[in-house]
């Protein structure tokens, strides 16, 4: 029986990209996502044809009890060896114009999303002594952003989170690490000015999903194996 490896938000973008690579490493694989039936289904397909399982894991990462009811059963049964924490969005604005529902949604899923997700897991990660945990940040996390500060706080938040667990759970050979991708094709970055954009990026263009989920398949490999608490960053030689 293969490994499991549980993704957050894959029913398209960076997600399901990581979703398929790590298939094609040879994990079964726990989609999770939470409105985008025809996208969940359509990668589960294409990770079937790559001989790996696929289990739809349809929740809200922000909902704690939602998190609860559908992990629960399945980790009596099986322990994920890899989580990628990747489900999130922005909702962009200076902070002058910000409400505070924009602000308390995006800290919600990408901190709060993490902790739901990651702590029923690793309790039974720590009992296997094994385990890779992936969490998305953003180039934004390291760096200002005009009209991200929600965003910014949210994923310097998550590096923060990664750098302290790693520490706590390393003696248990779990490794934490986080990726920071910079602007990737998906579909956050269709409302951004892309073409100014690219000037910006020494790389002159805009990454691929793929692109990430490569070294999120490098961190999850044993080529990886003594490297955690780190923030690898793909951003096309961004600056941070
Ligand atoms: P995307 O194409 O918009 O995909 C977002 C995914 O997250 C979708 O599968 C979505 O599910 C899921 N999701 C959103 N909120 C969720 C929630 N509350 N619970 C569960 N799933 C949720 O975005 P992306 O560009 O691939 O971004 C993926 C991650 O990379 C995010 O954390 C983002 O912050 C980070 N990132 C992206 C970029 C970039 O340039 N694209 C750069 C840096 C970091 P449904 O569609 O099913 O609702």
């Amino acid at each position: 029986m293969s490994e499991i490896a549980l993704v957050t938000g894959a029913s398209k973008g960076i997600g399901a990209s990581i979703a398929l690579q790590l298939a094609a490493d040879g994990y079964d694989i726990w989609l999770n996502y939470r409105s985008d039936d025809a996208g969940a289904q359509a990668t589960a397909v294409e990770i079937k044809k790559k001989g790996q399982e696929c289990t739809l894991l349809k929740f809200d990462v922000t909902d704690e009890e939602a998190v609860e009811n559908t992990l629960s059963p399945l980790l009596e049964k099986n322990v994920p060896f890899i989580v990628v924490n990747n489900a999130g969005f922005a909702r962009d604005s200076i902070m002058m114009m910000m409400s505070s529902g924009d602000w308390s949604k995006v800290l919600d899923v990408h901190l709060n999303g993490f902790f739901h997700v990651t702590k029923p897991v690793i309790s039974k990660m720590l009992r296997k002594r094994k385990g890779r945990i992936i969490n998305i940040a953003s180039t934004s996390g390291e760096t200002g952003v005009a009209g991200q500060t929600n965003y910014s706080a949210a994923k310097a938040g998550l590096i923060g989170a990664t750098r302290s667990l790693a520490v706590e759970v390393a003696k248990r050979n779990i490794l934490v690490n986080a990726v920071t991708p910079g602007f990737i094709e998906t579909d956050m970055v269709n409302d951004l000015p892309v073409e100014e954009i690219k000037q910006q990026i020494p790389l002159k263009r805009l990454g691929s999903p793929e692109e990430v989920a490569g070294v999120v398949s490098f961190l999850c490999s044993d080529k990886a194996s003594y490297i955690t608490g780190q923030v690898l960053a793909v951003n096309g030689g961004i600056h941070t």
